[in-house]
């Protein structure tokens, strides 16, 4: 894509939605579009879809125009990519053969070969025993499957998922990222992936963009954006993170009682926002060494609770409860204890005021 605009009108406003994008998707990768609701994921995908028609620039598939400035040079329908939707719609009365054989019969293919195609693609996804079966007599593994069988059976060269597993449950959202990524390995398919959630996207892709008011705010590997975020927003839309004011005084950062070493000379603000994600600290009740961990000062537990197999532990510095930390714990702690909290120095990031990145 090329200078890829959108810009919709609602009433007197101009809403942009997708805003000069210039970006080439390496062929045979999974690429992942992250960022906030409203903020131009689905436009982008739509026009690279030619759903959309471009306000302004290009996009190309290899060097083959596909749309450009107020106009769709190949439709939808000749561009030879597939898209999945959040819910993985089937067709309830058809049958799983009858739900993969459909984009065939649309294209008006032989009947012989539709039949060859459809127990290719069940061989491959696992779905030959339940060929005659109806999706409601379907398992949510086996629904997955069909619905991604029915979007490849054409041999795509471009799959586009859209929130494909915002509205399955924990375990079934599991089974169908790997899924995904199997096949997309295997095939090594284009894939361009959208959501919002960072889990999505860093179990999936290769390599991301955040999209931030219709631009590209950071482009990078999962564990680049997940590991150096440019901004304290991107920080938080990559996973859980503690944004913490802090005053920094002779290479220490300051949280109230809390103290951070910072390495000597390499911070120069005396303000700055640390940035902490909660599985990397730990909260020790006897204070104790631990390798690659530094004791930063006493903390008060306030919370405890139990999600997804871990706590998830709210303390605060004990000068100043009103600054909250989470902290992920393998075990939990009572509420009301005094306890010592540790970071791992490498894993910590510094943003200025501004909130941009300055270490690492
Ligand atoms: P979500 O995750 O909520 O789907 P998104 O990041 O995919 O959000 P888009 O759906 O691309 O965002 O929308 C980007 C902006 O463009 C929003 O402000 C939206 O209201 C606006 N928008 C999208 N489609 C249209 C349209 N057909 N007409 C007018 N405005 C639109």
């Amino acid at each position: 894509m090329e200078e890829l605009t959108k810009y919709f009108r609602k009433g007197k406003n101009i809403i942009k939605a997708v805003d000069h994008i210039t970006y080439k998707i390496s062929d045979g990768i999974a690429f992942g579009i992250l960022g906030p609701s409203g903020h131009g994921k689905t436009t982008l995908l739509r026009l690279i879809a030619g759903l959309e028609i471009p306000t302004d620039g290009y996009v190309y598939f290899n060097d083959e125009l596909m749309s450009e400035p107020g106009r769709i040079v190949i439709e939808p329908e000749r561009r030879n990519i597939a898209m999945v939707f959040q819910n993985w719609a089937l067709y309830p009365n058809m049958t799983v053969y009858d739900n993969i054989a459909f984009p065939l019969k649309m294209a008006k293919m032989s009947k012989h070969e539709i039949d060859k195609r459809v127990r290719e693609i069940a061989e491959e996804l696992e779905l030959t025993r339940v060929l005659n079966h109806y999706p409601k007599e379907l398992s949510g593994g086996q629904m997955q499957r069909t619905a991604l069988a029915r979007a490849l059976v054409k041999n795509p060269k471009i799959l586009l998922l859209d929130e494909p597993f915002s509205n399955l449950d924990a375990a079934l959202r599991d089974s169908a990222r790997a899924l995904v990524r199997r096949i997309q390995r295997e095939r090594k398919l284009t894939t361009i992936i959208v959501s919002h959630d960072p889990a999505d996207i860093f179990s999936i892709a290769d390599a991301a963009g955040v999209i931030i008011n219709g631009k590209f705010a950071q482009i990078g590997s999962p564990t680049d954006i997940y590991n150096t975020p440019a901004t304290t927003l991107i920080a938080a839309l990559s996973g859980d993170i503690n944004l913490l004011s802090a005053k920094v005084v002779e290479d220490t950062a300051l949280i109230a009682n809390l103290r951070i070493p910072l390495v000597k000379g390499l911070i120069n603000d005396n303000e700055v926002i640390i940035g902490l994600r909660p599985d990397e600290m730990k909260i020790l009740i006897e204070q104790q060494d631990i390798h690659g961990f530094v004791n930063v000062g006493k903390i008060r537990v306030k919370v405890s609770s139990y999600t997804l197999g871990v706590f998830r532990i709210v303390v605060s510095p004990i000068s100043d409860e009103s600054v909250n930390i989470i902290v992920v714990s393998d075990e939990p702690i009572e509420p009301g204890r005094e306890a010592h909290l540790l970071i791992k120095p490498d894993k910590m990031k510094i943003f200025n005021k501004e909130e941009r990145l300055i270490c690492p």
